[in-house]
């Protein structure tokens, strides 16, 4: 699919696409704040927060965070309702979870974050993205990190189609382009060209500093790659779920039973039948990725410890609990929940 060229002319372009690029990274470089050290704990961080969110977005929590945990040993050491707090915002909570644990791991057995890939993989939550990001950046490790930036600028490179499951080939050439010698810059310098140059729309190719090397350009097919996502059907699900208030304004809520998203905390799941004529009744949308809901809330004021006889249960819950209004500021409200507690 490539266009063809002998070994040496293969080699020498490599090293000069590496060179063009590092070249303007050392010129163009954003100033962003877990860019001023290379301590592994404050690398990890950021690169968990920026996948899935906005730099502009994550700034100010990256901030908010490290004040409140400026160690490993800090983060270890909270609770994890005060993490989910700090990490209000940049939604997928599962990430805070993950790396909350990850921390408590390493601290437990007395560890840094590891520098070998392997035992990085092993953490809860470090996929191959974050484990390559991490330990090229904080430690200089020749490891490549490819995330959706990457996988854009090296579709145009060589005018590939999307990668398969397995990340291919993709992988193998963001691995024979990376700069072994300066990893981290180079991981960095062509996810930044993807994200300000290399955009999905409308890339600025004649401004760009590898566009000498870029085949989609050289042939005029930029617009062709990668071809679009194939979209997924979106699948619509129904639920119905009861805000029950307890006399003190708690809430009562529940994490485990809603299996669409099982990490977070909401209204108690019930059957679709369990409405009675008192109660107040809503109807919120709310949609990810590939899934639409349509959430029937029921409000109602009761005493907690009457719920089992007042709802028949849909699901297993693995965990229930009443909020006071206090505790409810603290923990990481999903969208979902703001939306049924306004209903
Ligand atoms: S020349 Fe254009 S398409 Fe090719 S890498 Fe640069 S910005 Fe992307």
């Amino acid at each position: 699919m490539g266009v063809r060229s002998g070994r040496r002319g293969i080699a020498g372009s490599v090293s000069a696409l590496r060179r063009a690029l590092l070249a303007w990274h050392d010129r163009n470089r954003r100033d962003l704040p877990w860019r001023t050290d290379r301590d592994p704990y404050r690398v990890w961080v950021a690169e968990v927060m920026l996948q899935q969110t906005r730099i502009a977005v994550v700034e100010p929590a990256y901030a908010r965070f490290l004040a409140a945990f400026p160690t490993m040993e800090r983060l270890a050491a909270a609770r994890e309702d005060d993490v989910l707090a700090l990490w209000s915002g940049l939604g997928y909570y599962a990430r805070a979870r993950s790396l909350h644990r990850a921390a408590g791991v390493l601290v437990r057995s007395g560890r840094v974050f590891p520098r070998d890939y392997g035992e990085a993989r092993e953490l809860p939550g470090v996929g191959a993205y974050t484990a390559a990001a991490v330990l090229s950046i904080a430690y200089g490790e020749p490891h490549a990190a490819v995330d959706g930036n990457v996988i854009r600028v090296l579709s145009r490179l060589r005018r590939l189609d999307r990668p398969d499951a397995s990340g291919e080939p993709h992988t193998a050439l963001a691995t024979e382009l990376l700069s072994p010698r300066r990893a981290g810059d180079w991981n960095e310098a062509i996810m930044e060209l993807g994200e300000t140059v290399c955009t999905p729309a409308n890339p600025r190719c004649p401004d760009c500093p590898i566009s000498l090397y870029c085949e989609a350009y050289r042939f005029g097919v930029v617009e062709r790659h990668p071809p679009p996502k194939r979209r997924r059907a979106t699948e619509r699900v129904s639920a119905t779920m009861l805000v029950l208030r307890d006399g003190t304004n708690g809430v009562v809520l529940e994490q485990g039973a809603f299996r669409y998203l099982p990490d977070m905390w909401l209204p108690v799941l019930v059957a679709d039948e369990a409405t009675r004529p008192e109660d107040r009744v809503g109807e919120i949308r709310h949609a990810i990725t590939h899934r639409s809901f349509r959430i029937r809330v029921i409000a109602r004021q009761a005493n907690p410890r009457g719920l089992a006889a007042l709802v028949r249960r849909v699901g297993e819950s693995s965990e229930r609990r009443v909020f006071s209004q206090v505790e409810l500021s603290r923990i990481g409200r999903s969208s979902l929940l703001r939306k049924a507690l306004e209903v």
